[in-house]
Order: structure tokens, then sequence, then C-alpha cells
């Protein structure tokens, strides 16, 4: 009985998306064959047919490779190689790419709950300051926060306009959904930009987001599985909603030792034949 109840209980589970776990989606190291499909939502989902960010181009480099989160969207690779072609025409240092998203989208086992669909990029604020160095040394460089240390605001010794700049850059591209930030970097754009403002509704407080910001983009055409994420701010956002991440109560770190439940969406039935495709 025992030796027929384990295969049938192991077809079922195969066949139920939410079953895989984020260590699952981690060991896959090559994409999904077929069309490009963002499937699902930012937060549980997949991505077929996703394109690998060349590891250096002119006006970037992508760090921390062995992580192997390099895989995107064609928009998304797009969106990373003009922006960056902008910032080196500008004269300006290269950037640094963090994380896009598995070879196959979903569940990462560190780092974030979203980056599941091939459309969203952490892009580092601190930039390659000298010659290219080989993808191998690019794994542990200085990658300094734009807040002080204690949290009370904008370290001044590290923020300069250029980081001003550079989100407005990113922030002015098209296909755009938003762009997370720190509640300071936020509040000191809101306070500093001038001329045209309509890109600082883009900039999207949350926690974090002080040594890199992460751009989202939307749902390309052609990807009827991806889901839209609901809107946010109908101005700059620089009134109550940026004044009420200074007023709610700072977020509790659960105490060393505390075992956390690892995050495990249910994502879309269609992502388990994206994950166990050959
Ligand atoms: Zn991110």
């Amino acid at each position: 009985m025992k030796r027929f109840l384990v295969p049938l209980l192991a077809a079922f589970l195969s066949t139920a998306g939410w079953s895989a776990s984020a260590a699952d989606w981690a060991t896959v190291s090559s994409p999904a064959p077929g069309a490009t499909q963002s499937i699902g939502s930012y937060t549980a989902g997949c991505l077929q047919g996703a394109q690998a960010l060349p590891l250096d181009g002119p006006g970037y480099e992508a760090i921390r490779i062995s992580r192997n989160r390099y895989w995107g969207q064609p928009v998304m690779v797009d969106y990373i190689q003009t922006l960056a072609s902008k910032v080196r025409n500008a004269g300006q240092p290269h950037l640094y790419i963090g994380d896009l998203g598995q070879p196959r989208g979903g569940p990462a086992p560190s780092g974030h709950a979203s980056h599941q669909i091939g459309l969203d990029a952490d892009i580092w604020f601190e930039r390659q300051p000298g010659a290219r160095r080989a993808p191998a040394d690019r794994e542990h460089p200085r990658l300094r926060s734009l807040v002080k240390a204690d949290d009370t605001g904008i370290d001044d010794t590290v923020y300069t306009p250029a980081h001003a700049t550079l989100l407005q850059a990113a922030a002015e591209m098209p296909n755009v959904d938003r762009i997370f930030v720190n509640k300071f970097i936020k509040e000191r754009i809101c306070q500093t930009a001038t001329g045209n403002r309509a890109w600082l509704n883009k900039l999207v407080v949350w926690l974090g987001h002080d040594a890199h910001f992460h751009v989202r983009l939307r749902c390309p055409p052609g990807n009827p599985q991806c889901q839209p994420q609901a809107g946010y701010y109908s101005d700059d956002g620089c009134g109550e909603p940026l004044y009420s991440w200074f007023v709610r109560p700072p977020v509790t770190v659960p105490p060393p030792g505390t075992v956390q439940k690892p995050y495990r969406p249910k994502l879309p039935a269609a992502c388990t034949a994206v994950l166990n495709a050959p």
C-alpha cells in the first residue's frame, strides 16, 4: 500500500505549483524554453523564456553573479542597457546591477519576496569606481547606504545630487511601473527636485532600499498571464503617503535565533510546467 501511495502523492505534489519551494526554483540553472512569458504576480509568479542580462555592457556591470539572478524579461534587459548607456553618455561612472531574477523566476530563498516574473531589478547607488573587474571579483563590492547607520536621515557624506539625477533618469524611462526607495531618499528628493516633478510619482517608499533602488516594470504587451499591480500615489507622493512612514511604529526585528517561516507563495498552476520543463 505504501509503495503505491508514495508515487501517487509525489505525482499529485508535482502538479501543484504551490508545493515547490524557493530552493527548488533556485536550483534550476537554465531558463525554461519557449516564448517569454511572465506568469503571475511580482511576488508570486514565474518566468518562461527568460533572457540573461549580459554581465558587462556599456555603462554597467552585473555584480554578485554567483547568485545567478541576472535573468529577466527582454524588456528589463533592454531597460538596464538603455539606462546604462544614458549614464555613460553623461560621463558618469558605471552602474552596478544587482539581482534581476532567477532563470525561471519564482521565489528566491533569500533577499526578496518579489523579483519573480522578470520585471524587477536592483540597481545600486554605489558606482563602479575604476577599471572593470573580472566577474569573479565582483562578489563583494563596497555598497554604501545613503542613509545614516542609526537610521536618522540621509548620510550627506555619501549622498550627492548625482543620486537624484540617476533616479530621475531611471524613473523617466518608458515602461516603469514604480521604483522603490527608502523614506529618507524620497524625502530628500521631495525637498530638492526642481522643474518638472512628474517623475517623483514613480518613487514609492519601502523599507530598506537605502543602498540600492528597485525598478519594477509594467507587464509587457503579449503577456496575458502577467498580473499588474495596483496603483499607488495620485500625485508626487510627498505629502501624507511620505509622512505616514515617519510616524508609524518602528518595525520590530525578531530576536536572534527565531525560526522564520520561509516565504512560500502559492504560484499559478502554469508555473509548475515552467519549473519542470527540461
Ligand atoms: Zn529588489
